[in-house]
This record gives structure tokens, C-alpha cells and sequence, in this order.
């Protein structure tokens, strides 16, 4: 089965543990207008590889994954190539390398590769579903779903919020937030706050897309108190 990568490198510790080799999985099923992938949002053909030569290609990286590395599957939303990279991962494990995905959670069969991930890294944009669904395209019933099932079943879950001015970065969404995740049972999880940055838009521009953002950005200040509300909600808070 294949993927279709449309960007891959190196990077320590951003999207996962240790020095890991980062696949940008092609397409995505959610249109955040913050995205910083917007070359990866589309579902075309270009950067096909089969999850046989993707993980032969890893192996040969293998001395590169120090301090817990390995290989991380991102995008896009690398779900949406769901059997190709079930498959993927599976090869990974057999040959002993680490493994993570970044995903947005959408994916109904998510839970299906949990045994499969040793870090699961989960964004959780918004509580409100109608806002969710204004914003990103879709509603989040199925992410909350699986972030209660990953809160449950996963050993190693890391929860992102991307915090974007104006959509989920004020006091009460800090509120909803920690009511939110105390819902779901994520006191085992960890949680890490993103502060919104603008690395996307030029290539927004250059893909001939209006970048609709406006006055989003988040101060370091903002972003404190909210990981305070969080630590003081009983919740493990990281930055990574
Ligand atoms: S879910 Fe991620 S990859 Fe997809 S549009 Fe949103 S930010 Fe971009």
C-alpha cells in the first residue's frame, strides 16, 4: 500500500522524543486557516512510496535515531492514508524502530493503530463542536471520542492546543479547556500549548490562497495563565 510523502527531514525532540526522521503525509480532511502545510492540505498523486520502501528507507536511517528517536508520521493528516500507514507502522515495529504520529484526530478507526504508535501525539483545537466546524471544516465529536479512548488506552499521549487569538486563547476557553480534558480522563496525558505563528503564510500567497487570518497571535503572558489553569486542574503540562 502506499503513502504519498510531500516533505520528510530530520528533526530533535519537536514532534516526538529524541532525533527522529519526520514524514509530512499528503491531504488533509480538515482546512485550519492557520495551517502551516498548505502545499500538504490537497490529496494529489505527487511523492508516492509504498510503506515497504518508506520503511526500508527508514532501516537505513537507524543509526541516526538517538536519544529514543525513530520515525514520526505527520502532514497533512497522515490518517487519512489509514491502511498504508497501519502498514507502516506495523513494518516499523517489526524491524524495532520507534514510532509517533501527529494526527488531528478525525480518523474513526484511530484507536485501531494506538498499539501500533509508542508516542500518539493528539491536537485538540477546540471543545465547541459548532465552532470547530466553522473554523476546520468538521465538527469534533469523533476527536473527542478518540482523545477519551487515547486518554484511556494510550501510555503515551501528548495533547497540542494550538493557540490561536480569537478562536480558542481567551480565560474561558482556558475554562472549557480543563473541563474538557477532566472530562475525558486526561490526567495521565500530557499537554502542551502552541502559540500561533505565521510560519504558513507565505506559502499560502504562494500557492495563490488568501490567508484569512487576522490579530491572532498569542503573548507568552496569555499563554502562562492558561497552562496555570491546567497545572491548577491536576493536569501534567509540558512544552516541548
Ligand atoms: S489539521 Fe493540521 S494539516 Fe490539516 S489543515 Fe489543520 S493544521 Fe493543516
Amino acid at each position: 500500500m502506499d503513502l504519498v510523502v510531500f516533505q520528510k527531514g530530520f528533526n530533535y525532540a519537536q514532534d516526538g522524543r529524541g532525533n527522529r526522521l519526520i514524514y509530512h503525509i499528503r491531504g488533509c480532511n480538515l482546512h485550519c486557516p492557520w495551517c502551516s502545510n498548505p502545499e500538504g492540505m490537497d490529496f494529489s498523486e505527487t511523492g508516492r512510496i509504498s510503506a515497504e520502501e518508506l520503511v526500508e528507507e527508514a532501516v537505513r536511517s537507524k543509526p541516526l535515531f538517538f536519544d529514543g528517536g525513530g520515525v514520526t508520521f505527520t502532514g497533512g493528516e497522515c490518517t487519512c492514508r489509514f491502511d498504508a500507514l497501519k502498514e507502516a507502522l506495523a513494518r516499523l515495529r517489526e524491524r524495532n524502530i520507534g514510532t509517533a504520529i501527529e494526527t488531528n484526530g478525525t480518523s474513526p478507526r484511530l484507536p485501531e493503530i494506538f498499539p501500533l504508535v509508542d508516542e500518539l501525539i493528539m491536537d485538540c483545537k477546540h471543545y465547541d463542536s459548532a465552532i470547530h466546524r466553522e473554523v476546520t471544516g468538521l465538527g469534533n465529536e469523533q476527536i473527542l471520542a478518540n482523545l477519551a479512548a487515547a486518554a484511556k488506552q494510550h501510555p503515551d499521549l501528548l495533547i497540542r492546543i494550538p493557540l490561536i487569538g480569537g478562536f480558542n486563547a481567551g480565560e474561558d476557553d482556558g475554562v472549557h479547556f480543563a473541563e474538557l480534558f477532566r472530562a475525558i480522563g486526561a490526567q495521565s496525558a500530557r499537554i502542551e500549548l502552541l502559540l500561533y505563528h505565521e510560519y504558513g503564510k507565505e506559502k499560502w500567497r504562494q500557492l495563490g490562497k488568501e490567508y484569512t487570518v487576522r490579530d491572532a497571535f498569542v503573548s507568552e503572558e496569555t499563554r502562562k495563565q492558561l497552562e496555570k489553569r491546567l497545572l491548577d486542574s491536576g493536569f501534567q503540562v509540558v512544552r516541548t
